[in-house]
C-alpha cells in the first residue's frame, strides 16, 4: 500500500498537470468507489470546477477544487492514478476529463480505494480529525507531541506507529525502518518509551519518510507513479524485506515476525526484545518473501 512517500510523490508528479485544469467530466464506472455516495451526485460537485490545488493528508490525496468542493482520494492497497494512458487500463473505476483534452484513470485491481466528497472546509476538518493524527512533516510532530501521544497508548510501537489517528501517512514500510533506525523493537509497549526514545524515534520518522520522498517513493506490491516511472527506496530499505541478510550495523541475521498483523523485520541485537513479547511472537522468516508481503 503506498504510504506517504508514495503519495507525496504521485502529488507532486500531477499536481503541474492538473492545478488550474477544470474538470470537465468525472466519470464514476465503480459505484463502489464513492459509496454511500452515487457516483452521479459526486460527478456533479465535481464537474465544471478548477482545480485549485492538488493537496496530500496523510495517505489522502485532496483535489481542492473552487467553491471550497474537496475530492479525497484514497489509493490503498492496488489503487493508482495513470495520466493518459497509452492503452486503457483493465481495472479503472473512475475516469477523470480535463479541460485541455487529458484525461487522468484511476485503475484499481482490488477495487480498495475510495472517493469522498467533502463541501466546504469544515467539512473537511471533521472528515480528517475523526481519521488522520498529526502530520509528519509538519510543525506539530515534535517529539513532546509524540511522547504525549505514547503515554495514553496499550499498543506495541509499531501498532502504534501505524494508527492512522496517532501519526498520518506512516505503513508497514517507514515504520519498520524508523523503528530500526531508532534502535527500538516494534513489540515493545508504547507507553514503556523513554523521552530519549521518542526523541530518537521522531527524528527517525521524519528521516525514513525524508529517504522515501527523496526516491521517489518505494516500488513494491502494486504502487505505481502516475507515468509508470518506478520509485526507487526499495533498493535503500535498512531493515525492510531484508530478512536473512546481514544487518547493516552489526551483521547478524535480520529477522522476521509478525507485529500488528503485518510482517515485520528486525534486527533483535540492535533493537533488543522486551522480555514479555516472547510469547506473542512467531519466526516466519521461512516465507516465501514475495508472497509474505502480498499477504502483510
Ligand atoms: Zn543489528
Amino acid at each position: 500500500m503506498p504510504e506517504l512517500p508514495e503519495v507525496e510523490t504521485i502529488r507532486r508528479h500531477l499536481a503541474p498537470h492538473v492545478e488550474g485544469r477544470v474538470i470537465t467530466a468525472l466519470e464514476v464506472r465503480d459505484p463502489r468507489w464513492c459509496r454511500p455516495l452515487a457516483g452521479e451526485e459526486v460527478a456533479a460537485a465535481v464537474q465544471g470546477r478548477r482545480v485549485e490545488a492538488l493537496g496530500r493528508r496523510g495517505k489522502y490525496l485532496i483535489w481542492e477544487l473552487v467553491d471550497d468542493v474537496h475530492l479525497m482520494l484514497h489509493l490503498r492497497m492496488t489503487g493508482t492514478l495513470l495520466l493518459d494512458p497509452p492503452a486503457p487500463p483493465t481495472h479503472a473505476r473512475v475516469r477523470f476529463a480535463l479541460d485541455d483534452g487529458r484525461e487522468l484513470i484511476f485503475d484499481d485491481p482490488r477495487r480498495f480505494g475510495t472517493g469522498e466528497l467533502a463541501l466546504g472546509g469544515e467539512a473537511r476538518d471533521a472528515f480528517f480529525a475523526s481519521r488522520l493524527g498529526v502530520e509528519p512533516f509538519g510543525p506539530e510532530f515534535t517529539s513532546a507531541h509524540l511522547y504525549a501521544l505514547t503515554r495514553v497508548s496499550r499498543a506495541p510501537i509499531k501498532a502504534f506507529l501505524l494508527d492512522q489517528r496517532k501519526v498520518a501517512g506512516v505503513g508497514n514500510i517507514y515504520a519498520d525502518e524508523a523503528l530500526f533506525r531508532a534502535g527500538i523493537h516494534p513489540l515493545r509497549p508504547a507507553s514503556r518509551l523513554t523521552r530519549k526514545q521518542v526523541a530518537g524515534l521522531r527524528d527517525a520518522v521524519v528521516a525514513s519518510l525524508g529517504e522515501g520522498l527523496a526516491a521517489k517513493g518505494a516500488s513494491i506490491d502494486d504502487f505505481r507513479h502516475p507515468d509508470g516511472v518506478q520509485g526507487s527506496f526499495q533498493d535503500r530499505f535498512l531493515i525492510h524485506l531484508r530478512a536473512g541478510e546481514p544487518c547493516l550495523v552489526c551483521d547478524r541475521p535480520v529477522r522476521k515476525l509478525r507485529a500488528a498483523g503485518r510482517g515485520t523485520y528486525v534486527c533483535e541485537k540492535c533493537q533488543p526484545r522486551p522480555r514479555r513479547a516472547q510469547a506473542a511472537t512467531r519466526n516466519s522468516a521461512r516465507r516465501p518473501e514475495r508472497s509474505a508481503v502480498a499477504s502483510s
